[in-house]
């Protein structure tokens, strides 16, 4: 079994070995290579101490990433390469790093403290595939499986439940039985582990091809991290728009839309306000009025709780928020939101909204895509005619204000908003002259 090494993955093994130690390519690298897929990155694990590691590749640049879990980091182009002195963990105490470990001269133990099976895997052009856990067998039949007792493994560390779903959505593949019955047993256990670690196998996990599949089948877990989310589960819609309940139509629009963690996040909460907003009127059908705002004030809690960075929780709540805004293939009105939200968030708008409808009943799809279609090429008719929709565009600016006699920013503020309006209604065209002899009637406000 070979596997195609980079030029520096055979430095690093080479450089390694001719000082008289053992190193392999070892992990992600060498799953995806066995899939014919091109890595993203190579890690290595050696029989070096990490003093070794650095006196080793004393001729390079090297970071201490981690030294005290064995981890040292070669850059070569500018690249940083992991290398892992060979290591047994401890118990996870903190769930967040084991709190000892120990080094070990031998490649087995360092396999043996390994996730998965298909992540058990050593790779060097001397030795050729390291597969003591049948890791190659469960690629080829897309099984992920723990090595070792499943039970023990997650309870060592609640983390790799989550990984565990993580890599079933990226590769598509199926958990295998006693794994899967570990991960639904002890599920409870994700609540002891760091926001940080979960929100970044989370957002790997949204953005897998086989997303729909993990969040139906592991909704008892997706409840453990987000619970908020429990309240959608068969959570009836009686609306003629949909056939699904609000969860199961809330993994539909996960999946109809691209792999972008901040659009899928999008949807994965666009109905959460959902439950808490309905109403029944006197026939009997049921309404949603304020689950945008609803929803987006829940979302923004969630996400503050799974330390995301703010601009991205500002940017999915706005989202949110606008989710089922009823845009019409208009130009004043488009114009009036591209200056509210700008050009990249209708677009995002556009994807979500027909991500949304591919994801309801079949009931109007045909109009309502239509519809849609139409607003989004009169977007774009908009965006490319250079018509004016924000400050940028508008042909004067607070200094010509200025220049003809304004004194205050925030009057100046106002005038400008106000002429932006008007140019966008068409009641002013967009030309200098006839912005400032309207802007002239404002002058003694200023
Ligand atoms: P990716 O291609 O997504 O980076 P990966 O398999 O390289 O996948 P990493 O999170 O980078 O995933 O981890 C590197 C390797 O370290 C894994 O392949 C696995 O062998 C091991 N590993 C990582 N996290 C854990 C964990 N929590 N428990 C046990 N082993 C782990
Ligand atoms: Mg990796």
């Amino acid at each position: 079994m070979k596997i195609e090494l980079t030029e520096n993955a055979k430095f690093i093994i080479d450089r390694l070995q001719s000082c008289g130690y053992e190193c392999y390519a070892v992990g992600g690298c060498v799953r995806d290579s066995l899939r014919g897929i091109t890595p993203h990155d190579w890690d290595f694990t050696t029989s070096a101490l990490p003093d070794e590691i650095e006196s080793a590749f004393s001729d390079c640049k090297t970071a201490d990433i981690g030294k005290r879990y064995g981890t040292i980091a070669v850059i070569l182009d500018g690249k940083p390469y992991e290398i892992t002195t060979y290591r047994v963990d401890g118990g996870y105490s903190d769930s967040r790093h084991p709190d000892e470990v120990s080094f070990s001269g031998r490649l087995s133990d360092d396999l043996a403290r390994r996730d998965f099976t298909v992540n058990a895997m050593a790779y060097n052009d001397r030795d050729g595939l390291v597969d003591l856990y049948c890791g190659r067998s469960d690629l080829g039949f897309g099984v992920i499986r723990c090595v070792g007792e499943p039970e023990q493994r997650f309870c060592e560390d609640a983390l790799r439940i989550l990984r565990a779903l993580r890599f079933a959505a990226t590769l598509g593949f199926s958990i295998e039985q006693k794994t899967a019955e570990a991960i639904l047993k002890l599920r409870a256990q994700l609540n002891g582990i760091a926001a940080e670690r979960i929100r970044d196998e989370l957002l790997r996990l949204l953005c897998g091809e086989k997303v729909d599949f993990v969040l139906r089948s592991y909704r008892a877990v997706i409840a453990v991290i987000l619970p908020e989310l429990k309240g959608t589960f068969d959570f009836e819609q009686h609306s003629i728009h949909h056939n699904r309940d609000v969860y199961r139509h809330t993994v539909a629009s996960v999946r109809n839309i691209e792999p972008d963690p901040l659009l899928r996040v999008t949807m994965l909460f666009h109905d959460i306000g959902k439950p808490l907003s309905q109403t029944v009127d006197e026939k009997g059908v049921c309404h949603y009025k304020n689950h945008p705002k609803i929803g987006a004030a829940m979302t923004a809690e969630i996400l503050r709780r799974l330390c995301l960075p703010n601009d991205f929780i500002d940017d999915v709540c706005e989202l949110i928020r606008f989710h089922d805004e009823r845009f019409r293939p208009d130009a004043v009105l488009l114009k009036k939101y591209l200056k509210l939200l700008g050009e990249e968030k209708m677009k995002m708008l556009y994807k979500i909204q027909r991500a949304d409808i591919l994801a309801q009943s079949s009931y109007m799809r045909e109009e309502k895509l239509r519809n849609l279609g139409a607003v989004y090429a009169e977007l774009e008719r908009i965006i490319e005619s250079g018509e004016c929709y924000c400050l940028r565009m508008l042909a004067v600016n607070g200094a010509d204000l200025l220049h003809l006699g304004y004194r205050s920013g925030a009057v100046i503020g106002e005038m400008l908003d106000t002429l932006l309006n008007k140019v966008i209604t068409g009641e002013l065209p967009n030309e200098k002259e006839a912005l400032l002899s309207f802007a002239q009637g404002g002058i003694d406000k200023a």
